[in-house]
């Protein structure tokens, strides 16, 4: 059974979000969650996964969604944070299915004086249903990995009921993600914090199922966000495979049976390749990439800039003559698309890692 059996192009929700990665668990691979904050960034997006047959996450951050929106418009209560990331799914939705590819629509990292502008998107989300009978967004994340377990799971409990009743996936985080992201600065935390107890994978994994069984879990085994030059951080996915393992034990959940925890692997950018795959292989489904493809968007330009320099110094003239106009090097159209075609590039190397490659041909 392929793939577009199992789901159809567009945006993915509902039951249709487990089944995606169920089926990607099971097959070994784990989809990029490419986060966004402009339109050509998530046509970019769609037109690396259209080309290589490929399922994708589209995600967008708190910051990303403010800048969807547009950096002046004062950002009170979260009001453009909500409406940019409403902007930025609603351009999802409406490209997806010509591009012909499944995507799962996520917003990242929202902690917990964050909330608001999860409420809003959760507001949106239940008014979709109420017309299509389906959610806006697949999944949300919300991470409350700097307050206690017993705070991070009673305010996810909550939200999980709530998301739930619509049919939303809810992304949460156990332990602390090093370096800095979202104004969550972790570079100076204590190394013990960076791997998560597989008892406290279990509590988490325990209270939930009660209430639904789509949540997925990022759990910290060493990854940092952002690219740092090498230091004594060590990734050690064998902490995913402990959790898996002490699940089963406590619960005796069969070997045979799929794993219990759908896992997320946070700040991928920049880790060893051999460690991406270790950790597929534990239950990792979906892999975050931002920084990387940051770079891979500016790199495009950068070369551009580079070389057509001398076309670029002014509206008229070049190494052609005085006279000569450079109207087709300075239209947005031809050098914002030098950075999609980078950025592209880059997403469909996230493929190839994450074993995701063409996982949409028959
Ligand atoms: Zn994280």
């Amino acid at each position: 059974m392929g793939l577009l059996d199992v789901v159809k192009p567009g945006v993915v929700v509902g039951d249709d979000v487990t089944k995606l990665l169920r089926y990607a668990q099971e097959h070994k691979f784990a989809i990029p969650a490419i986060n966004v904050c402009s339109s050509s960034i998530i046509n970019a997006v769609l037109e690396a996964a259209s080309k290589t047959h490929s399922p994708v996450m589209i995600q967008i951050s708190n910051g990303g969604g403010a800048f969807f929106a547009g950096k002046t418009i004062d950002n009170k209560n979260q009001k453009a944070s909500v409406v940019g990331s409403l902007i930025a799914a609603h351009h999802v939705h409406h490209l997806a299915e010509l591009y012909g590819v499944p995507v799962i629509l996520h917003s990242d990292h929202c902690a917990k004086k964050l909330l608001p502008w999860l409420d809003g998107m959760l507001d949106a989300d239940e008014e979709h249903f109420k017309i299509h009978g389906k959610p806006l967004f697949s999944s949300h994340m919300i991470d409350l990995s700097e307050e206690t377990l017993d705070e991070n799971i009673r305010l996810c409990k909550q939200y999980l009921t709530r998301m739930s009743r619509v049919g939303v996936t809810m992304e949460l985080e156990l332990g602390v993600t090093g370096g800095e992201e979202e104004g969550v600065d972790n570079t100076n935390v204590d190394n013990n914090r960076l791997y998560t107890q597989p008892g406290d994978v279990h509590r988490t994994w325990k209270e939930l199922t009660q209430i639904s069984s789509k949540f997925t879990i990022a759990a910290s085994f060493g990854n940092v966000h952002g690219v740092y030059a090498p230091g004594n951080v060590i990734l050690r996915p064998e902490i995913l495979k402990n959790s898996q393992q002490y699940i089963r034990d406590q619960e005796k959940i069969p070997d045979s049976a799929p794993f219990p925890v759908f896992f997320v692997f946070h700040g991928g950018s920049g880790s060893e390749k051999d460690k991406i795959t270790e950790a597929i292989h534990y239950g990792v489904v979906k892999m975050n990439v931002d920084t990387d493809t940051q770079w891979a968007y500016w790199e495009g330009i950068m070369n551009f800039y580079k070389q057509k320099e001398k076309y670029l110094q002014g509206q008229i003239g070049n190494p052609e003559g005085p006279t000569k106009p450079n109207k087709k090097f300075y239209d947005p159209r031809v050098w914002l698309r030098a950075g999609e075609e980078t950025l592209a590039r880059r997403v469909t190397e996230a493929f190839q890692d994450l074993n995701c490659l063409g996982k949409l041909v028959k």
